[in-house]
């Protein structure tokens, strides 16, 4: 089905084009495969069409450089004479790429450390991520996943998808799939189209969602035989990955708008990079024009502790200020989430202004995003038990391996500790009698967890007592 855009050609008409690309058809143009090998790479390849500096000379000619890869269509939205422009940042290394940092990692997520087979990674109960290839359309300078990303020896074989897949149908709890890499659209058409299938069949995956930025550096990939080969396998989701509104063109408008005709519901993460994208006014614009080409922010990401990041890092504080002054300011549906992802692998985690000034029984005291202060009256005859026999109704979903605050919450665990906290509060002391093993029953909540491995009567007993006292 997928023999390029000659048979197929995508009418709308040439917008974005460098003028060193000028004379090139517009079959070829618009045919993702040409735009794939004829990315630029190299110096020499680069200086044809935009005005390098001395520290891009610099970077591009050095050993152990994370790979340099750009589209002709990507890199024609590029100023070619303006070393600042945010576009440009993304894709063309500069010797500040090299500069190490304090914290710096190679796999600043963990994700290798936290993956049972080669390229998935299972870290929240319901879903992971499948790393598909190590491949990119064109390459971003602070790619979380440089450890792999752009090394062709890195990539999966097809004995690794047989053993994700593997473990995806063994372990029933998983009920999404996320694609990632590398960039699953630029895998071999018949190759995702494969690994799709193979995930639909599986009966506990409910949605399968794909990541990429192919739709930004390559948006004529997301052609018509790309849009009928995903409607097989719905409920599908993907997100793309935007982070300045001048990579929001007409070429990627059209994308969109063929994708979500093609039922695919699409989001946007963009990742927070100083001198991009740190801006309130920038952010609102990137916002605003993604929900005109109904594309939905998702995250947006704090840059993470990764090798040749560190000129693109900001404060924490800067994605609050953000987020500030978005929320209530601007559609919610154009508000991302900012996420912290954290290192050493704890998963994402939400950041955002504080909107509660303070509590007391019965009241909670807001702001808003103008700066009004409110009281929220709280019920005083709020029954938590009411809702239980429809509860009931509903399976509950198993969480296995999960402890953590749920359990707290669910009052099946009153405190966690962290490892040692016991010995550490022991001080060294030799087991005396008003600590030994045999009366730590007195540590132990009523009510609390471990009441189906106490003694039922053992437990009524302690309540009439309770009651007789
Ligand atoms: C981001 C991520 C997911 C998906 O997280 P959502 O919050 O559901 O979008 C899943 N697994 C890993 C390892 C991730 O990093
Ligand atoms: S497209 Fe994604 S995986 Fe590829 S280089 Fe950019 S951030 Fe990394």
């Amino acid at each position: 089905m997928e023999n390029g855009n000659i048979a197929h050609p995508i009418t709308e008409p040439v917008y974005t084009r460098a003028p060193y690309w000028q004379d090139v058809p517009d079959e070829k143009w618009m045919d993702w495969r040409w735009q794939m090998s004829n990315r630029l790479n190299t110096v020499s390849e680069l200086e044809k069409v935009i005005n390098l500096t001395d520290a891009e000379r610099a970077a591009l000619n050095a050993n152990d450089l994370f790979r340099v890869d750009i589209t002709p269509y990507f890199a024609s939205l590029i100023d070619p004479n303006d070393p600042n422009c945010p576009v440009r940042k993304q894709v063309i290394p500069t010797s500040r790429e090299m500069v190490p940092f304090q914290s710096m990692m190679e796999d600043s997520l963990a994700e290798d450390k936290h993956s049972p087979v080669p390229g998935l990674v299972h870290r929240y109960p319901d879903r992971v991520l499948m790393l598909i290839t190590t491949q990119c359309a064109s390459y971003c300078r602070y790619c979380t996943r440089s450890r792999i990303v752009g090394d062709p020896t890195q990539t999966f074989s097809r004995k690794e998808f047989d053993a994700q897949i593997e473990y995806i149908e063994n372990t029933p709890q998983i009920r999404d799939v996320l694609l990632s890499g590398g960039d699953p659209m630029v895998l071999a058409p018949k190759l995702l189209d494969m690994i799709l299938g193979r995930l639909r069949a599986i009966p506990h995956i409910e949605i399968i969602r794909i990541g990429s930025r192919v739709p930004v550096f390559l948006p004529m990939r997301v052609n018509e035989q790309f849009c009928e080969m995903v409607q097989k396998y719905h409920p599908l989701w993907l997100n793309i990955h935007v982070n300045h509104p001048k990579e929001i063109t007409p070429e990627l408008g059209a994308a969109m708008d063929r994708l979500t005709r093609a039922g695919v519901p699409v989001g946007n993460q963009s990742v927070l990079l100083a001198g991009v994208n740190d801006s309130v006014h920038i952010q609102r614009k990137l916002v605003h024009e993604l929900v005109k080409i109904r594309v939905r922010p998702y995250y947006l990401y704090q840059c993470d502790l990764v090798e040749g990041s560190g000129h693109f890092r900001t404060p924490v504080s800067k994605g609050i200020e953000i987020i500030e002054g978005l929320r209530g300011h601007t559609s919610g549906y154009a508000v991302p989430t900012y996420v912290v992802d954290a290192p050493g692998g704890g998963g994402k985690i939400p950041v955002m202004p504080n909107y509660v000034l303070t509590q007391a029984p019965g009241k909670v005291v807001l702001r808003n995003f103008e700066g009004f202060i409110t009281t929220y009256t709280e019920p005083i005859d709020y029954d938590p038990h009411a809702i239980e026999a429809q509860e009931k109704l509903i399976a509950p979903r198993p969480e296995p391996g999960q402890e953590g605050l749920l359990k707290l919450l669910d009052g099946e665990q009153m405190y966690i500790e962290p490892e040692g906290f016991s010995d550490v509060r022991a001080r060294g002391g030799a087991e005396h009698r008003l600590r030994s093993g045999e009366i730590s029953q007195k540590w132990q909540p009523l009510g609390v967890g471990a009441i189906e491995s106490q003694e039922p009567q053992a437990l009524e007993a302690t309540t009439e007592t309770k009651e007789s006292a």
